[in-house]
């Protein structure tokens, strides 16, 4: 009988955020895979659990995930853990999984810490409809071409983001989808320094102009507005304009955004946030 890979988020600040479950899987499994064994042995030792370790990472993937797929074929279990999160989201395992699923073992995945989740629940920003597009490239080219090809997406999206890269991100943001589009910054979550920015990108550059970003960062960008080619009426210019409120503009910044991204004059804006503000 093979036997199994369970994928265990694990705490991505706060050492609390670990479910019993998680607990469970780590004590019962035969052996754990984890991305630095370093940073898991700290895990593992706040939770008192003694376990077999190898290290499962981007640059050894190829020969440990076969390594891996044999002992589980073999009949024994094992965990998979990142060095924070949920394994195989911007981490290793994907290919794991993959190999697993090709192989007919059985993949079970623990709900637990994941920081795309943590910041769009808390961003303030619509939540219906959202799309994940991960790390940005580090090369200014292919870092504007990921964003160009987003420039008509509605959805909400999430970016995971460093603190070093943030600013030219920022600016390249604002240079492809105008200064005026909302954005929640979110900080540190989990850990003591947790912070939500809720601004523009605008905004969000003036912020970091003479301040150096620090920790970990998601970010959560709006989506494109309705497209006024199509004809924006008052009802849509009312639509926008609260929605924009909602995702934390004031009612004049939302005003003045709805009429340019509509090509609405301002009074017609004016008038249906008006009607907003009667119903
Ligand atoms: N697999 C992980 C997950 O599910 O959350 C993500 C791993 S990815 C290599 C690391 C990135 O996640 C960081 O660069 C940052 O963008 C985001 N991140 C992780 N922990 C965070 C935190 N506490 N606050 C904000 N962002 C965080």
């Amino acid at each position: 009988m093979p036997g199994m890979l369970y994928l265990v988020p694990t705490p991505i600040g706060n050492l609390g955020d670990i479910s019993v479950r998680c607990r469970q899987v780590l004590e019962s499994v035969d052996f754990i895979a984890a991305e630095d064994t370093r940073v898991s042995l700290k895990l593992l030792n706040y939770l008192g659990i003694k376990k077999s370790l190898v290290s499962y990472f981007e640059h050894n993937k190829a020969v440990k995930g076969g390594l891996i797929l044999d002992r589980i074929l073999a009949g024994e279990t094992c965990a998979l853990i990142s060095d924070a999160g949920s394994p195989a989201i911007s981490d290793p395992g994907e290919d794991l999984v993959k190999q697993c699923a090709q192989a007919g073992v059985t993949v079970c995945a623990i709900p637990g810490p994941c920081a795309v989740i943590t910041a769009l629940s808390i961003s303030g920003q619509s939540t219906g409809r959202f799309c994940f597009e991960g790390f940005l490239s580090t090369a200014k080219k292919s870092r504007r071409e990921h964003l160009e090809s987003l420039r008509a997406e509605r959805r909400t999206m999430v970016f995971y983001e460093a603190p070093h890269k943030l600013r030219n991100t920022l600016e390249d943001m604002a240079a492809v989808f105008g200064p005026d589009r909302p954005i929640s910054l979110c900080r540190e979550l989990t850990k003591i320094h947790e912070e939500v920015i809720r601004t523009t990108l605008a905004g969000a550059i003036e912020k970091y102009a003479d301040d150096p970003p620090r920790g970990e960062f998601v970010l959560v960008l709006a989506g494109a507005p309705e497209d006024a080619a199509e004809g924006a009426s008052a009802g849509d210019a009312a639509e926008m304009v609260s929605r924009l409120m909602t995702q934390g503009l004031s009612r004049k910044d939302a005003i003045r955004q709805t009429a340019a991204e509509l090509s609405l004059p301002k009074n017609v804006v004016y008038d249906a946030a008006l009607s907003l503000k009667d119903e």
